[in-house]
């Protein structure tokens, strides 16, 4: 597979860094699962653009007027990117975190939610709110839609239930079985969110398809920068929910009744839950990042990635002491996310090591999936425990893993670099 890394290059390719040992050289950013490097056509899009923005929805100014048009169209944008149906919205959030947290502030009373212990926090914690069952991690795919299948068999029939399952996860790359996921919920009367936060940036989404009822994703992790993230799904929970966030632009009419109190009529379209001015360039740099994966071709992506992936794996696979972390199989499909551990090492020592004597950025820890990675560790999910503690201190267990990915833009120098300084 030809070096595709610049048909779509991103920002910082030739950022350089001084290493402990003396010199410097060119970042390898391998660490896109926590925030990929925002691409240069983003950039691009951004800067003609920032000269001209101005309030959105709120001035009759020419160039209000543009950044309004623009905000809308990048709403048209990312449903098309999704390939949202005619009766969806598409609200522009801060993050997944926070579309998730929205979501879980719209569902209806008595709604019983269901998630894998598997989830990131993400998508594991902001149903306070509901009656949640937290399912075992499945250890294939089948099993993950026979565990979801006998949970939900098993519910109180009739009232409103909620499946919310990530699409790739954060820490083992693998892809998760979404479709089928979704038809087994949708068979037991529930509803179902795909936390697409590592998928969309890796593959194409498309709710249609998919049929899930509503997909969450960060701009920072699909090559746009911080700030900006999308809700797109299913309008009649959002309709019937009160507003994430009371503000200006989420009212359609505000009075002071005769008794003193205040009347509010919220809007019923998206935005009733984007109180506040909102934030046209980050809804841009989304819109931006979409039209250029598309156009880039997701085949062309998806084979790159591929090559990336085996590069990497292979590599490390000829390391005894690396053992790579997954729920399914080591051959099981994933996106460009692998997380291990080495046998003798703290997984802090050697990506702080990677970071100083080779200019390689990865991330060490529990990834915001404290229950999965300890399972994947061979521990107790439910044993609390930081991150960062020496494997010293747990009679030489792993407490944490090591985190490679990658993506668009990166080349080959970057994964050769990393399977060569690790072994
Ligand atoms: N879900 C998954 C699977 C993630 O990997 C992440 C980020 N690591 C999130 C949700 C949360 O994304 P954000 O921090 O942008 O809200």
């Amino acid at each position: 597979c030809r070096d595709t890394s610049g048909l779509l290059p991103v920002l910082g390719r030739d950022v350089t860094v001084p290493l402990v040992t003396g010199g410097e050289v060119t970042y390898a950013a391998l660490d896109y699962a926590a925030s990929a490097p925002a691409l240069q056509r983003v950039w691009d899009d951004v800067a003609a653009y920032a000269p001209y923005y101005g309030s959105v929805h709120r001035g009759a100014g020419y160039l209000s007027q543009l950044s309004t048009e623009l905000f809308e169209n990048a709403r048209r944008t990312v449903a098309g990117f999704l390939g949202c149906r005619a009766e969806d919205q598409v609200v522009f959030t801060r993050s997944t975190t926070d579309s998730l947290n929205l979501l879980a502030r719209a569902l209806p009373a008595g709604c019983q939610v269901f998630v894998f212990e598997t989830e990131h926090h993400a998508s594991l914690l902001p149903w306070r709110d509901a009656r949640v069952t937290c399912l075992d991690a499945p250890r294939t795919p089948r099993q993950a839609v026979e565990t979801l299948e006998r949970a939900l068999a098993d519910r109180d029939c009739g009232g409103p239930a909620l499946v919310c399952v990530t699409g790739a996860s954060n820490v083992t790359g693998e892809l998760w079985p979404v479709r089928q996921l979704a038809a087994a919920a949708h068979a037991h009367g529930a509803r179902i969110v795909l936390d697409a936060a590592q998928l969309a940036p890796h593959h194409p989404v498309d709710v249609t398809d998919l049929d899930v009822d509503w997909v969450a994703f960060s701009g920072h992790k699909l090559y746009a920068p911080f700030g900006c993230g999308v809700l797109a799904g299913r309008a009649d929970w959002l309709r019937a929910a009160e507003p994430y966030l009371a503000g200006g632009g989420a009212s359609r009419s505000v009075t002071r009744s005769s008794e003193g109190t205040v009347d509010v009529e919220w809007h019923e379209n998206a935005a009733r839950h984007e109180a506040g001015s909102p934030n046209v360039i980050g809804a841009h740099s989304i819109a931006s990042a979409c039209k250029a994966l598309t156009e880039t071709g997701w085949d062309t992506l998806v084979a790159r990635e591929q090559h990336l992936i085996r590069t990497v794996s292979e590599g490390l696979a000829q390391i005894p002491e690396v053992r790579i972390l997954s729920l399914f199989g080591d051959d099981a499909p994933r996106v460009g996310v692998i997380s291990f551990v080495v046998a003798g090492w703290s997984s802090a020592h050697l990506a702080a090591a990677l970071s100083a004597e080779y200019g390689i950025g990865v991330r060490d820890g529990l990834f915001c999936a404290h229950p999965l990675v300890r399972t994947l560790l061979g521990g107790d999910p439910q044993t609390p425990g930081g991150c960062g503690a020496p494997a010293a201190a747990s009679g030489g267990k792993s407490l944490n893993a090591i985190r490679v990915s990658f993506g668009a833009g990166t080349p080959d120098e970057h994964v050769v670099r990393f399977v060569d300084a690790v072994r």
